[in-house]
């Protein structure tokens, strides 16, 4: 949708991001997935008096790398603040950072239609979750599973520099790429590793200032925040333009009607009566702790497809695609240094592979082919042994599983192309002769029946005859030279358009 004539948008996301790691921000317990109801939730998650809580390092470790990921500066001092805040979720007052967040100033380059632009960020705070209501479990009541409770977040906040709800989702999935890419955060959306609240808020054109927001809460796949914040776009303009005004509200989105409702007038941050943390000691970083951080740090996202761009020569949009994702990247980079051509690794990876991968719902984390086996496979093809068409077949078989070299894989089933002039040449021959009518019309000028001629030939050879007029055997077979004084170049290439 784009925005109506005379109006302009403005969005600002803030993002809770759950930090993967292996116990929770404030206690030893687990921080894993899917276990029995309260089954981790120790003393300090439960927030009962009297028990302390102690700040987790790993905690840092990840909100540092996210910092450094987005160009931010790192706070050497950041504190912890109590929110009053209640939810039947959250045991106690939930610990949060106010004043002096951990991460500061940042961007993201996000891409549309062609077009690059610069989100701010105006922060990156952390804060512990709540638990979870479960309305299922017991008849009449609400059960409350405190499982999540005291997971590390990292809520990034942005600044209202989105001007549409497609820019928010590019700005949502850039963010949601850059933290699963570093690891930070595993990004299962699912699982309510990551949540949206959008702020929305429109005005006139001609208008300065911004106009009153709304902010909608939870929002927890990218479709939803974009109908979520399409919606609300209408919905404020209808009601400015009918002459009414709008109050600043927090609305949840119902995504069955595809309509956000009023949930609460929205609290300012008075009301969350905020005060200094009283029970964790300010956290001080030193200079080497940040730099043992930046130092496991891989290249970035960003700078890997400068980089693919410019010394190895793919197109924009390949780039952006094999840097998209770490382990993507890895396997690229092992291939692409290995092989003549980095572009026909990278068109093997974002073509063949990606698709298997996707239509078996897997990740390039375990992907059944390894780059050795792909660098065999590139190397064979660009040494002429295998065809084109072969490599097809050999790749699919690497796919369903190989227990023995790709190289021994192609001896054994005899799938080395047939350069010898002697054996083609009357393969050749038998063809022409069994169809006198292409033949005819293929001198007379109907070059487009040359695909059908070697066609012709694929099929008799299995796709195996090699038909290149760099194949020194060939270039003096006088039926082949025949064959290709009839059609010329077009030789060089199978009905299918494949170099052969
Ligand atoms: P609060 O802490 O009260 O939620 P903030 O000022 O921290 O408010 O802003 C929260 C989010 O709302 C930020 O992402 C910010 O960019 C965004 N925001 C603030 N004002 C507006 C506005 N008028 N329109 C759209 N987004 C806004
Ligand atoms: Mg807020």
């Amino acid at each position: 949708m784009t925005v109506p004539n005379g109006w302009q948008v403005d969005i600002g996301l803030e993002i809770h991001a759950q930090l993967k790691t292996n116990s929770k921000i404030f206690s030893g317990s687990s921080t894993r997935f899917g276990a029995a109801p309260n089954s981790q939730a120790s003393f300090v998650d439960m927030g009962l008096p009297g028990v302390l809580p102690v700040a987790n390092k790993a905690v840092f470790e990840k909100a540092i790398q996210f910092g450094l990921g987005v160009g931010a500066e790192i706070n050497r001092v950041s504190r912890f603040d109590r929110k009053n805040y209640f939810y039947r979720t959250f045991r106690r007052l939930q610990i949060t950072q106010m004043d002096e967040p951990i991460v500061v100033a940042g961007k993201v380059l996000i891409e549309l239609n062609g077009k690059e632009k610069f989100i701010r960020i105006t922060r990156a705070h952390l804060e512990e979750d709540a638990g979870k209501s479960i309305h299922d479990a017991v008849d009449h009541a609400t059960a409350i599973d405190l499982n999540r409770a005291g997971t590390p977040l990292l809520e990034i906040v942005s600044e209202p520099d989105m001007k549409s709800a497609e820019e928010a989702v590019a700005y949502a999935r850039k963010i949601h790429q850059l933290v699963t890419y570093l690891d930070v955060c595993d990004g299962n959306m699912a699982e309510g590793s990551m949540r949206f609240d959008a702020n929305v808020s429109v005005r006139r054109e001609s208008a300065v200032e911004l106009g009153t927001r709304s902010e909608i809460k939870n929002l927890n796949s990218f479709r939803f925040l974009e109908q979520a914040i399409e919606y609300e776009i209408a919905r404020q303009i209808e009601t400015l333009e009918s002459g009414a005004s709008l109050s600043q509200d927090t609305r949840l989105f119902d995504s069955e009607k595809r309509e956000t409702r009023q949930m609460r007038s929205k609290e300012t941050s008075t009301d969350y009566r905020y005060f200094p943390e009283p029970d964790l000691l300010p956290v001080v970083l030193s200079e080497a702790f940040i730099q043992s951080v930046a130092d496991t740090m891989p290249e970035l996202p960003d700078d890997r497809s400068t980089r693919y761009q410019a010394s190895l020569g793919l197109s924009p949009a390949d780039a952006r695609l094999l840097s998209s994702d770490l382990h993507l990247a890895l396997f690229f980079d092992s291939v692409a240094c290995e092989v003549a051509d980095p572009k026909i690794a990278a068109n093997w990876i974002k073509g063949d592979l990606l698709g298997k991968l996707n239509e078996a719902e897997r990740s390039i984390a375990n992907c059944p082919i390894t780059p050795d086996q792909l660098i065999d496979l590139i190397k064979l093809l660009e040494a002429g042994t295998i065809s084109g068409k072969i490599a097809k077949d050999v790749f699919l078989a690497m796919w369903n599983g190989m227990n023995i070299s790709v190289r021994e894989y192609v001896e054994r089933e005899g799938l080395e192309q047939v350069s010898d002039a002697g054996a083609l040449e009357p393969l050749i021959k038998n063809i022409i002769d069994a169809n006198p009518k292409q033949a005819e019309d293929l001198k007379g000028g109907k070059t487009k029946l040359m695909g059908f001629f070697v066609g012709q030939v694929m099929k008799e050879t299995s796709g195996q005859a090699n038909l290149s007029r760099s194949t020194p055997s060939l270039a003096h077979c006088s039926v082949f030279e025949h064959f290709i004084n009839m059609g010329g170049p077009a030789l060089l290439t199978s009905s299918s358009g494949q170099k052969l």
